[in-house]
Parts: C-alpha cells; sequence; structure tokens
C-alpha cells in the first residue's frame, strides 16, 4: 500500500540504528526524501552509505546532537538547503536507563529528563516554521509504553517517558492550528542496539551464559510480551511512517502501542 509520502521531506533523529534506520529505509522506500542525524559520524556513514547507494540524492545525514541547538539549527539548515523545506519530523533519538530509585543519582534524573524532553523540543524548535508552512506537517515521538505502565527497575526512564506523552498531548493541541498533527509511538521491548548492548553487558558481567535468542525468549516471557518476541525495528517503522502519512490525517493528540502485547492496561 502507498503511504502518500513521495517527494515528502522527512527529518529523522537518530537515524544509524535500530527504530531510526528502519524508519529512514521505509520512508525512503516510500518515495520520500530524508535527512537524518547521530552523534557518531563513523555509525552513520556505515548504516547510511548502503542506502545511498540505492537511493541516491534522496538522503543526506549529518552528525547532530539532539540536545544541541546548533547542531539541529545546522540539520534543519542541510534539510531545506537540500530540499526545500520539511514536512515530517521524527523525534526518535535516545536510550533508557536501567536504574532504580535507590541507585539514581541526581545527575542522571537531570540527564535523562533533559534527553526526554529537549531532546523533541530542540529538534522541533528548528524544524517549526518548515513544519507550518508544509501542507501535510507531522511529527511522531518515540515514546514507551513506560510511560503509562512504569517500571521500578526504570524509575527515572518512566517518570520522563510520562512526562514526554504528556508534553505531545499539548503539542498536538498547540500545533494543529498551523496544520501540524503529533502523535507518539509507544514500543515495549524491541530487537535494536539497545538490547544487544544489555546482552553483551550481561555476558561480560556475567549475569547470563546465554546466547542472544535464548536471553531475549526468556525476556519475552518474563517480561509477559503475549506475542511472546521481542519486536523487530521495521514493525515499529510501520507505525511510525503510517502517522506520519496522509492516511492518519484526522489523528492527532494519540498514541499507537507496538509492543506485542506486553502492556496490561486498557
Ligand atoms: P538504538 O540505540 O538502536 O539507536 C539510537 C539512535 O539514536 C542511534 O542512531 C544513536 O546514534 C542516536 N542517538 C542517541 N542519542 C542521540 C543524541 N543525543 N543525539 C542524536 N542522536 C542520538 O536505539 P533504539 O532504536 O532501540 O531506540 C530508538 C528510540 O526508541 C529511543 O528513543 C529509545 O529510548 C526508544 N525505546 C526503545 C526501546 C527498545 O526496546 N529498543 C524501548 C523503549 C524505548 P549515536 O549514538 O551515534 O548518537
Amino acid at each position: 500500500m502507498r503511504m502518500g509520502l513521495e517527494d515528502r521531506v522527512a527529518l529523522v533523529t537518530g537515524g544509524s540504528s535500530g527504530i531510526g534506520l528502519a524508519t529512514v529505509t521505509l520512508l525512503l522506500e516510500e518515495g520520500a526524501r530524508v535527512v537524518t542525524c547521530g552523534r557518531d559520524a563513523e555509525r552513520l556513514q556505515s548504516a547510511l552509505a548502503p542506502l545511498a547507494e540505492q537511493y541516491g540524492d534522496r538522503l543526506v545525514w549529518a552528525t547532530g546532537d539532539v540536545l544541541s541547538d546548533a547542531d539541529m539549527v545546522r540539520l534543519v539548515d542541510l534539510a531545506t538547503g537540500r530540499f526545500g523545506g520539511i514536512d515530517l519530523l521524527v523525534n526518535n533519538a535516545g536510550r533508557s536507563l536501567l536504574a532504580p530509585f535507590a541507585d539514581t543519582t541526581d545527575r542522571q534524573w537531570t540527564d535523562e529528563l533533559e534527553l526526554k524532553f529537549f531532546g523533541v523540543l530542540r529538534p522541533l524548535r528548528a524544524a517549526q516554521p518548515w513544519l507550518s508552512s508544509s501542507a501535510v506537517g507531522a511529527v511522531v515521538n518515540l515514546n514507551a509504553v513506560l510511560a503509562r505502565q512504569p517500571e521500578g527497575r526504570l524509575m527515572a526512564t518512566s517518570a520522563a517517558r510520562a512526562g514526554l506523552l504528556n508534553l505531545s498531548k499539548s503539542l498536538a493541541g498547540e500545533l494543529a492550528p498551523d496544520g501540524i498533527r503529533v502523535n507518539s509511538v509507544c514500543v515495549g521491548l524491541i530487537d535494536t542496539g539497545q538490547w544487544r548492548r544489555r546482552h553483551e553487558d550481561a555476558l561480560a558481567t556475567g549475569r547470563t551464559a546465554q546466547d542472544y535468542e535464548d536471553w531475549t525468549g526468556d525476556l519475552a516471557r518474563d517480561r509477559g510480551i503475549v506475542l511472546g518476541r521481542l519486536g523487530r525495528a521495521d514493525e515499529v517503522a510501520a507505525a511510525v511512517v503510517f502517522l506520519l502519512s496522509p492516511r492518519s490525517s484526522y489523528v492527532t493528540g494519540t498514541q499507537i502501542d507496538v509492543a506485542g502485547g506486553v502492556s496490561r492496561y486498557v
């Protein structure tokens, strides 16, 4: 099914890995033009060069930290200089902090809150004038089911995620008169670099001797994922791209869970 995104310009933060990379790939498959960033130049190059070979000048990237106003302005300038505008923004860059209350320092609280809020606000501020002048402006914020179903072992991340979901709702109201829709995709456990790194850490510290498949299989069972497995990044990208597309033209201020049924709320 074509999603009606041909020639639209999308800015995706954190496109060198996982969900961001899958979103960039799907947008390119749908005929969009894409600008993306990450902090590590080599990671960007090795992840995106194969896509650039396939899709040519419809893909550009630059190093940039979502927490830097200057980097986000530079990224927006790159997008508008190359493609003449920005229609769509995906706030994907981020990570989570695995720590209960007792082990979370003030610095970690501050960092987590800063990343979850300003990692969205800074790219949005830089792109907002262009989104406003687009006929199909849309923003998708990557979030987690933790926003509504907090976990003690991810205390600061859960709280920050709840704040971001709340913020996304407010932004949907404020930006609607400018024709910009704002929605969230709330993920559960998705098989990306984050989980590969945690597995490597568990192996290195002797907390597991299992291979990645067995380890994630047990994880899915322990966490009560009713579909019995971790999700794939492309399964998240499909929801992101739907919410960016005109196929969801009457959808704003809400969220889609892509979580294999892990959430217990209704
Ligand atoms: P990955 O670690 O696979 O990829 C993260 C991407 O974001 C990389 O491209 C990374 O590149 C980039 N990035 C990280 N921090 C910054 C920054 N400050 N500025 C710019 N780029 C940055 O993550 P996932 O694909 O798993 O996660 C994507 C989003 O989904 C995140 O917001 C994450 O918190 C959320 N999520 C994922 C879950 C999962 O199970 N995978 C669960 C819950 C939420 P670089 O490091 O080079 O900057």
